[in-house]
C-alpha cells in the first residue's frame, strides 16, 4: 500500500517525521519512505505556500480493508491539526491520501482506489518512483516511471 503526505502548514518536515512513526503503528513490515519534495502548490488558493511532498510504502494487517486504513490516516490528519475544509485545497498541516492498496478498486466519493489524480500528480509519482518504480497501479497500463516519464514529456 502506498500513502501519499502532504503539508503546507506548519513545520512540514517535522509532521512528517511524527506521522511517519504513527504509519509504522499500522505496518506490518519497515515503513519505506521517500524523500521529502518541496513542491508548488498546485490547484490551490491564490498565496498558498510551497507543499512538502512524500509518499510510504506500508503493509498493513491481513483482513485490513482500505475504509478502515482511510479511516485511520483521518484520525492522523485531526491529530495534527486538520480541521474540516472550507475552501478547495486550502493549506492544510497533513494530508494523508491512499494512493494504492493491493489491487482493490473503489470508486466511491469516500474512497477512490487508485487515487484518481495519482497518475497526473508529480508530486506523487516523484517520489512513489522513488521506491516502486516498476509498480502498474490497478486499471493502469503504464509503469509508475512511465506515467512519471509521461508528465515530463
Ligand atoms: P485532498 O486530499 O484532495 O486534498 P481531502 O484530504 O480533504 O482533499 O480529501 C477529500 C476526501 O477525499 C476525503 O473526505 C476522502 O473521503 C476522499 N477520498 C477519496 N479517495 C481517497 C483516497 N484514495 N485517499 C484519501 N482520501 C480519499
Ligand atoms: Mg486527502
Amino acid at each position: 500500500m502506498a500513502v501519499a503526505l502532504g503539508s503546507n502548514l506548519g513545520g512540514s518536515a517535522q509532521i512528517f517525521r511524527r506521522a511517519i512513526s504513527k504509519l509504522r503503528d499500522l505496518s506490518v513490515t519497515p515503513v519505506r519512505v521517500s524523500s521529502f519534495w518541496k513542491t508548488a502548490p498546485v490547484d490551490c488558493p491564490p498565496g498558498s505556500p510551497d507543499f512538502l511532498n512524500a509518499v510510504c510504502v506500508i503493509t498493513v494487517q491481513a483482513g485490513e480493508r482500505p475504509e478502515s486504513l482511510l479511516l485511520e490516516l483521518q484520525t492522523l490528519e485531526k491529530e495534527f491539526g486538520r480541521r474540516p475544509k472550507k475552501v478547495l485545497n486550502e493549506p492544510r498541516p497533513l494530508d494523508l491520501d491512499i494512493i494504492a492498496f493491493g489491487q482493490e478498486r473503489r470508486s466511491g466519493e469516500r474512497l477512490t482506489l487508485p487515487h484518481p489524480r495519482a497518475a497526473q500528480r508529480r508530486f506523487v509519482l516523484g517520489p512513489l518512483a522513488e521506491l516502486e518504480p516498476d509498480w502498474v497501479l490497478p486499471g493502469r497500463r503504464l509503469t509508475i516511471a512511465a506515467l512519471l516519464q509521461r508528465l515530463r514529456d
